[in-house]
């Protein structure tokens, strides 16, 4: 089997979305870019999660063209396989439609970063409505990452994160998703304070010079 390792992976953090109540059935995808081969491992459309072993994670070339696997990769292949070829630096993709963050892309508003846990990937712009699968959702999609931000919004559809692991991409996930959740309970209590700019900065900065917030 090619790649079983890297599939194995793909089915850990698909399963960890799941349990993390960031997807529901088989409503998110998930992907991961081998370095030396460029080939992606990503989900099946339409089978659970809980019945999949590591073959029943596709493997397609950074087009999404199929090379190997049982089931047909997921119908959302394009918008992941178009983000690693825009980011040479990302290599894995979590799409999900978690509730609160899905929440901020229907209200069509950015989503700030709000706590310090946030700071690595805020401002998470939203991207304007495409349909589901189509090439204008990927092309739109990679766009909007290709300045390297790590995370944008999908108007009225989910989110969707990249980074240099799909294990790190599930992490920003769910501070994502956990971000967005105060954001709109804060709303709800009367106002979204972000935190200040400078102090984004530096922290921002203190994180790249590898210190723990
Ligand atoms: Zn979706």
């Amino acid at each position: 089997m090619l790649l079983e390792e890297l599939r194995q992976r793909v089915l850990k953090v698909a399963l960890d979305t799941d349990r993390l109540n960031l997807c529901k059935g088989t409503s998110g995808n998930i992907s991961a870019r081998d370095p030396e081969s460029n080939l992606v491992c990503v989900t099946p459309s339409t089978v659970p999660y809980d019945q999949l072993g590591p073959d029943g994670i596709a493997v397609v070339d950074v087009n999404g063209q199929m090379v190997e696997g049982k089931y047909k990769p997921s119908s959302e292949t394009p918008m992941h396989t178009a983000i690693y070829r825009a980011r040479a630096d990302v290599h894995g993709v979590v799409h999900t439609h978690s509730v609160f963050a899905t929440t901020f892309a229907i209200m069509n508003r950015p989503l700030p970063a709000v706590v310090i846990t946030m700071v690595m990937m805020a401002p998470v712009p939203v991207v304007p409505f495409q349909m589901p699968g189509s090439k204008e959702l990927a092309d739109a999609v990679a766009a909007a990452m290709s300045d390297g931000r790590p995370a944008v919004l999908l108007q009225n559809h989910g989110a969707i994160v990249g980074a240099n692991a799909v294990e790190v991409a599930l992490g920003m996930a769910v501070y994502l998703e956990e971000g967005a959740q105060m954001a709109l309970l804060a709303l709800q209590g009367g106002a979204l304070n972000p935190l200040p700019e400078d102090a984004v900065a530096r922290m921002r900065a203190a994180f790249m010079r590898g210190k723990a917030l």
